[in-house]
């Protein structure tokens, strides 16, 4: 599209509120538009944004576009995606960047599809090319081995960034911004899938991809039962428990839990994988934490070429050792 000028974040609401991927993806943009010199905005659909609007201002936005139909109150990718079109089309964005979450990984193709553009999915980190004020955006490749940068020729250049790739700034209560009504017109019957029913997973404690320690289990453990071992250390550390993906193929424990390539992208400061070989497809989740420690009974595993600390062990030995020191330096 000509003339294309700005960035533009599509933000995710829950409970009334700014996600934190929105925020993130406002760090994210906030250096885009300034290595461009432009505005920074952010799409919230919805029914009502209002209090998330401030909120995205506080962060970082110059402009919200309020892109409102009672239709969007709860998430519907074909109904999302024609006022996603829509607004891309008027405001005219030069990059645009979208989460790599779960709504994230349906939309952003489908939507550069639509405009006829490419996409640059699951991105660490994205700048300009001051020279030609293209998007530079850095993936993962080959299981997460090698880094590639991709450039998009035509505007908007849309980028998905994996959650957890930035930390959002702080908010400024301070900050001025413009809030644009963006009313669409939508048709429910521009709905393909309806949605039936929505289960909220209860989980109790500190959830994965927000927790400052996480204790995660693999195909070593043999079975569900361990789990239970591990949710124990994780609870007196005041972390989550994940697993790898063959722990999670094997029924052991929900998906929620898979942390990797295929799973979700972790970055604590303490991260204890219990009896999982460290395959490049599952560092690809945790490469983010700052402190990895491996017990694993193999001192060839893979894992410990990327732990600060490793125990050459059985978990069986290990675990209940461990958390009995845990439990004694806590009391
Ligand atoms: P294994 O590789 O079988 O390792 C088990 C480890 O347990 C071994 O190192 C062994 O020495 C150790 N062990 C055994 N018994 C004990 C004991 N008693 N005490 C201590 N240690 C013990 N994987 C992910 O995790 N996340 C992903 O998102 C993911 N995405 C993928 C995407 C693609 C496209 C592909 C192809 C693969 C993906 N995988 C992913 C799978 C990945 O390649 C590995 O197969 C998987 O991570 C292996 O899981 P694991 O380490 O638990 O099992």
């Amino acid at each position: 599209m000509a003339d294309a000028t700005g960035v533009l974040v599509i933000g995710q609401t829950s409970a009334g509120a700014l996600d934190s991927t929105a925020a993130e993806l406002l760090a994210a943009g906030r250096l885009v538009a300034a290595s461009l010199g432009e505005e920074l905005s952010i799409a919230l659909l919805g029914d009502a944004v209002d209090a998330p609007a401030q909120q995205a201002i506080a962060h970082g936005a110059d402009k919200v576009y309020s892109v409102t139909n009672p239709l969007l109150s709860e998430y519907q990718a074909d109904l999302y995606l024609a006022a996603l079109d829509s607004l891309c089309r008027e405001a005219n964005p030069r990059v645009v960047l979208m989460a790599r979450t779960n709504d994230g990984r349906e939309l952003a193709p489908r939507l550069a599809f639509r405009l006829g553009v490419g996409l640059a999915q699951d991105c660490l980190e994205v700048s300009i090319d001051e020279a030609s004020k293209t998007l530079l955006a850095n993936r993962p490749v080959y299981g997460g081995n090698a880094i590639a940068v991709v450039s998009c020729e035509h505007t908007p250049q849309i980028a998905a960034i994996r959650p957890k790739a930035y930390e959002p700034t702080e908010m400024d209560q301070s900050r001025q911004g413009q809030v644009v009504s963006f009313p669409v017109d939508l048709d429910a019957s521009q709905a393909r899938t309806r949605v039936v029913e929505t289960v909220r997973e209860e989980s109790e404690g500190v959830k994965l991809e927000d927790a400052r320690v996480v204790v995660s289990g693999g195909r070593g453990l043999g079975g569900p039962e361990p789990f239970s071992g591990l949710e124990d250390l994780a609870k007196l550390l005041g972390g989550a428990v994940g697993a790898s993906r063959a722990a999670v193929d094997s029924g052991w424990v929900p998906s929620s839990y898979q942390v990797g390539l295929t799973g979700k992208s972790i970055t604590p400061d303490l991260y204890i994988t219990v009896a999982i070989s460290g395959a490049s497809q599952h560092m690809a989740g945790c490469s983010g934490a700052k402190c990895i420690v491996a017990i694993n009974k193999d001192a060839d595993a893979n894992i410990f070429k990327d732990a600060r600390y490793g125990v050459v062990g059985d978990w069986e030995t290990v675990i209940p050792a461990l958390t009995e020191a845990v439990r004694e330096l806590m009391d």
